[in-house]
């Protein structure tokens, strides 16, 4: 039976507090988790991970977590749910459901490279995490990040007109997300941009010169990407594996 971070898993009963015989056994290490089987192994992740040029490294992982020790998210920001050995365990093992959980968590990755500094094996660490990001989200086992709802966004505002209407770059993207009404921070911050020149929107947008030349050459290698980046992922099922 796999072992996964219990501090992790949900629902786990703790004893907190458990003195027996004058002695404290409260703790972690008396809990216990279900013996699980493992019917449906799905090694699609870890596959489609090493494929990848980011992921290549991630076979050289052998768990030692001096990437997660290390990492400033889980140490110095107590963020103790981002934890790249545990993310890499669960993408070797086909755990795709539980790192579900972790879809969201993965993209606060801030790229500082001090666990690829400090692995002793060579694993491009940052770059993994990511890849097992991108699987999670183009296999659709979870869904997109706002951060990549709002690379969507940006892309389809700017192959509007190939110049960005801020404006209405914002204002897509906070509908979307279900905001109507900007905050004022934000309505500041328009104003600011409207009163230096700086917002091109409604009868101010410009558009780039050739723009219905360029346009369909950017669209195809757009698509060539995407289709490049989802070659080799599996065909949209119900994750498998986790507690
Ligand atoms: S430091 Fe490297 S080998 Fe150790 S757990 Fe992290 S990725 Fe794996
Ligand atoms: S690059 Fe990401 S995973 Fe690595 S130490 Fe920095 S925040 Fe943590």
């Amino acid at each position: 039976m796999p072992i996964v971070e219990k501090s992790l898993v949900e629902g786990l009963q703790r004893t907190e507090t458990l003195e027996v015989e004058g002695i404290d056994v409260s703790g972690d290490w008396n809990t216990f988790i279900a013996s699980r089987v493992h019917t449906d192994l799905d090694l699609s992740i870890v596959d489609w991970v090493r494929g990848q040029p980011q992921g290549t490294t991630i076979d050289r992982c052998w768990q030692c977590g001096t990437c997660t020790a290390g990492c400033c998210l889980h140490t110095d920001y107590g963020l103790e749910e981002f934890n790249p050995r545990y993310f890499i365990y669960l993408a070797q093992l086909g755990f795709e459901k539980e790192l579900a959980r972790y879809a969201q968590t993965v993209w606060r990755c801030v790229s500082c490279n001090k666990c690829v500094e400090r692995c002793p094996k060579g694993v491009k660490v940052e770059e993994v995490v990511h890849s097992i990001g991108t699987y999670l989200e183009l296999s659709g086992t979870a869904p997109k990040s706002p951060a990549d709802r709002f690379d969507e966004a940006y892309t389809r505002n700017l192959l509007e007109r190939g110049i960005l209407d801020e404006a209405g770059l914002f204002q897509a993207f906070e509908a979307g997300e279900g905001r109507t009404l900007p905050t004022r921070e934000k309505l500041r911050m328009g104003l600011k941009l409207l009163f230096s020149g700086r917002l091109h929107t409604g009868p101010l947008a410009k558009r780039t010169r050739g723009w219905g030349r360029l346009r369909p050459v950017l669209e195809r290698m757009l698509a060539e990407d995407l289709a490049g980046r989802r070659r080799g992922l599996p065909s949209r099922r119900p994750p498998t594996g986790g507690p």
